[in-house]
């Protein structure tokens, strides 16, 4: 069987992820499935979706940071609404993950939790896809 449902987010800075991990388990746990997969997308250009490190809050301002020295917000970019950056980050972390569902759960390491990364916020009203395949 096959569900899909959107989740929503409401971003509170420029850059931030926020762990999307429950919402996620939730759709599965609404789908039936035990055993699967479940592919969680973005549903925008300067937001991406990606899996990391849930216990210490410095992996996430670390991530940030990083990518921030990466792309800067580079004056020279053409782009009329000067988001830039946000599309290129968007694109290198990349607009969906693939998790394996099993006995209904969904299979991560204890340190792991899927994340919505922001690159433009704040906004009130993201979206991401969960799709979910199996039986
Ligand atoms: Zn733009």
């Amino acid at each position: 069987m096959v569900k899909y449902e959107e989740i929503s987010v409401m971003t509170k800075s420029r850059t931030e992820w926020a762990d999307i991990t429950s919402s996620v388990q939730g759709v599965v746990d609404s789908s039936g499935v035990r055993s699967g997969i479940c592919i969680v997308s973005s549903l925008h250009t300067t937001a991406a979706i990606t899996i990391n490190e849930n216990a210490d809050p410095d992996v996430g301002r670390d991530f940030f940071y990083k990518l921030n020295k990466i792309v800067d917000r580079d004056a020279a970019f053409r782009h009329g609404e000067g988001n830039s950056d946000s599309h290129i980050k968007a694109s290198l972390v990349g607009f969906s993950c693939q998790v394996p569902i099993q006995d209904g759960k969904l299979v991560l390491g204890t340190w792991q939790s899927v994340y919505f990364c922001e690159f433009d916020g704040p906004r009130g009203h993201r979206q991401s896809s969960v799709t979910v395949l199996g039986e």
